[in-house]
C-alpha cells in the first residue's frame, strides 16, 4: 500500500478513519486547528474539575466494537450502558421520569396518564424497530454513488413507510400516546438530531427502537473524552502523527487532483490522499471555494439549532440529581417555536444537566460537583447578538436551583459558558449549528454533501455534514465509508 493519507480535523471522523487507515498500511498524518484533538468531543480541565464539553452519552456500541475489530486493536475505553437512560423533569412536578428500559418499569410511572401504556409502547416501538431494520444497512451504512443509486436503494424500503416521510415526529408519537407528559418524553431523542419534534420527519421514530431497545445509551468510564484520549495512543503505537494549532485555509489543485493543502501560517502540506474531518460543507466553500457551496448556497441549507452549554464547578455535592437529566419548561411547543422561528427572548427553556463527578469522583476535586448545561438555542442564523448570554445562564440556574431546592448559584467555584458563537469559532461550524447540516429529507442519504470530491478525485470527506449524518456513532459509521472510498481510489491509482 504505503500511499500518504492527510486528515484535516481531529474529531471522531478523523481519528476513527486514521485508525482504519494506518492499521491497513497507509502512511497518515492529521492536521488539527485546535491544540486537542477531539473536535465536539472535548474536555475541559479548569479550575481543578474535568468537563465533558460536547456529547455525554453514545449510542449504537457494536459500531466501536466493529471498528476496534477491524483495526485489530482493543478498544482503547470502557464503557457502561445506562438504565434508566436519563430522568426527565416536568415543570411543576417534582417526581422525574426515569426512562427505564424495562417496558413494564417504565409503564408503572405512566399508568396514572397514559392508560394501557405498556401495550401502546409494545406497538410503537415494533413500527420503530421495522423501520430502523428496512433502513439502516440500505440508507445509513452505504455509500451512493449517484441520486439514482440512492433512490433505487429507497425503492427497498418498504412502502407502507412512506406516510412516515410527510408526518413530523410529534405527530407520529400522537397517533400512539395521548399523554402530553408522554409525547413530550418520547419526542425528546429528535433533539438529539439538532431539530425540534415538530420539524423532524417521523422516520427518525427509529430513534426511539436504538434508544430503548436495540443498544440504548453508554457512558464512558471516566468521562467522554477517555474516547479521544485512548484513540490518539492507539494512533501514536501505529505512527500517527497529529499535528496541532494547524489550521488549512487554501489548497492548490494539478491534473484534476488536489497537490497540497496550505494552512495559515503558508506552510503547504503534500500527500497522496487528501481526507477532510472539518464540515463537509463548510469547507467545500470556504476552502475549496465550491460554487455550490458558497455563502449564499450555504445559508440555504437547513442547519441544525445552536447549543448553549455551560460548565459549573460547584464546592457541594447534589446527591439527589441524577446523572443524566432533562428539565422542560412550561410549554415545550412554544419553546421549540422560539428555537426555530422567535427567538426574541429564551425565556422557560428545556435543558439538560450532566452530573459528570456522580459516577466519575475523578472528574471533580473532594466533596465538590460538576456540572454540564446543554440547552437547544437557535442558531446564529436566526439569533447572532449573545449580549444577554449572562442573563439567560443565569435564568437557567435560578430554574434549576428552584427545581432540586438548593440555591446553585452560592455554590460555583468555576464557571465557563459557550454560546454558538464559542462553538461556531471553536470546530468551524457555520452559524454555531452544534450538529452541522440538519437532516431534513433534501439533506440525508444521496441529498447529503458527499464523502468524496465533486471536482477532485483524491480528495474525500468524513464527519457530520456528509453521509450519514451527525452523532458519534454516525461518524464511526462515517469513517468506515469513507475509507472503503479510499480504497476503491487506492487500488486503482496504484
Ligand atoms: C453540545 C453538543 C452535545 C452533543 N451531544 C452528543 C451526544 O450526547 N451523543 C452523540 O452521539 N453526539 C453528540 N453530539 C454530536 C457529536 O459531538 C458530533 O456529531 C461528532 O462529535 C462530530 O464529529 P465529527 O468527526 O464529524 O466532527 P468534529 O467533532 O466537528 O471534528 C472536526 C475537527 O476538524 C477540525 N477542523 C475544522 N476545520 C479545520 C481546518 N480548516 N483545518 C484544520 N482542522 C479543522 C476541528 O477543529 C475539529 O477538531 C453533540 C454535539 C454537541 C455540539
Amino acid at each position: 500500500m504505503g500511499k500518504q493519507v492527510l486528515i484535516v480535523g481531529a474529531g471522531v471522523g478523523g481519528l476513527c478513519s486514521a485508525l482504519r487507515l494506518a492499521s491497513k498500511g497507509y502512511k497518515v498524518k492529521i492536521l488539527e486547528k485546535n491544540s486537542q484533538a477531539g473536535g465536539r468531543l472535548n474536555q475541559l480541565k479548569k479550575d481543578g474539575f474535568t468537563f465533558d464539553i460536547g456529547p455525554s452519552f453514545f449510542s449504537m456500541s457494536y459500531e466501536f466494537e466493529e471498528l476496534a475489530r477491524d483495526c485489530n486493536i482493543v478498544l482503547p475505553f470502557e464503557y457502561q450502558a445506562l438504565d434508566p437512560l436519563y430522568s426527565v423533569h416536568f415543570h411543576g412536578n417534582n417526581t422525574p421520569y426515569r426512562l427505564y428500559k424495562d417496558i413494564h418499569r417504565l409503564a408503572e410511572q405512566f399508568k396514572d396518564i397514559e392508560p394501557d401504556f405498556e401495550r401502546k409502547m409494545k406497538r410503537y416501538l415494533d413500527e420503530c424497530k421495522s423501520v430502523f431494520d428496512e433502513t439502516v444497512d440500505v440508507v445509513i451504512k452505504q455509500n451512493f454513488d449517484s441520486l439514482i443509486h440512492y433512490i433505487i436503494s429507497l425503492l427497498r424500503v418498504h412502502p407502507k413507510h412512506l406516510p412516515k416521510l410527510m408526518r413530523t415526529f410529534w405527530q407520529e408519537v400522537g397517533r400512539y400516546f395521548s399523554s402530553s407528559e408522554v409525547q413530550q418524553i418520547l419526542s425528546l431523542v429528535s433533539f438529539f438530531l439538532g431539530r425540534t419534534p415538530f420539524e423532524t420527519p417521523a422516520v427518525f421514530t427509529l430513534l426511539s427502537y436504538t434508544e430503548f431497545v436495540h443498544d440504548g445509551y453508554h457512558n464512558v468510564k471516566g468521562g467522554m473524552y477517555k474516547i479521544v484520549e485512548g484513540f490518539v495512543d492507539e494512533l501514536n503505537k501505529m505512527g500517527v502523527v497529529i499535528e496541532y494549532n494547524t489550521e488549512i485555509i487554501d489548497f492548490q489543485p494539478r491534473n484534476g487532483k488536489i497537490s497540497v493543502l496550505i494552512d495559515s501560517n503558508g506552510r503547504v502540506h503534500n500527500s497522496d490522499v487528501f481526507l477532510i474531518n472539518a464540515d463537509a460543507a463548510v469547507f467545500r466553500g470556504r476552502v475549496m471555494r465550491q460554487k455550490s457551496f458558497d455563502e449564499h448556497h450555504l445559508s440555504k441549507m437547513k442547519w441544525t439549532m445552536g447549543y448553549l452549554t455551560f460548565y459549573l464547578g460547584l464546592d457541594t455535592k447534589l446527591p439527589h440529581v441524577d446523572h443524566h437529566n432533562f428539565y422542560l419548561g412550561a410549554d415545550f411547543r412554544a419553546y421549540a417555536e422560539k428555537i426555530t422561528q422567535h427567538p426574541d427572548n429564551l425565556d422557560n427553556p428545556y435543558y439538560y444537566v450532566n452530573v459528570l463527578s456522580k459516577h466519575n469522583a475523578e472528574c471533580a476535586p473532594e466533596g465538590c460537583e460538576n456540572l454540564f448545561f446543554v440547552c437547544p438555542v437557535p442558531s446564529l442564523q436566526l439569533k447572532s447578538d449573545w449580549s444577554d448570554r449572562d442573563k439567560v445562564v443565569n435564568g437557567i440556574i435560578d430554574d434549576f436551583s428552584q427545581r432540586i431546592g438548593v440555591d446553585v448559584a452560592s455554590h460555583i467555584i468555576s464557571k465557563t459558558i459557550y454560546t454558538p458563537h464559542e462553538w461556531a469559532k471553536m470546530v468551524n461550524l457555520q452559524y454555531g449549528s452544534g450538529l452541522g447540516l440538519s437532516h431534513d429529507l433534501g439533506q440525508i442519504g444521496g441529498f447529503r454533501p458527499k464523502n468524496v470530491d465533486e471536482k477532485f478525485c483524491n480528495l474525500f470527506y468524513v464527519g457530520a455534514s456528509t453521509t450519514p449524518g451527525a452523532g458519534i456513532p454516525m461518524a464511526v459509521i462515517s469513517s468506515k465509508l469513507t475509507c472503503e472510498r479510499i480504497e476503491e481510489f487506492s487500488s486503482v491509482n496504484n
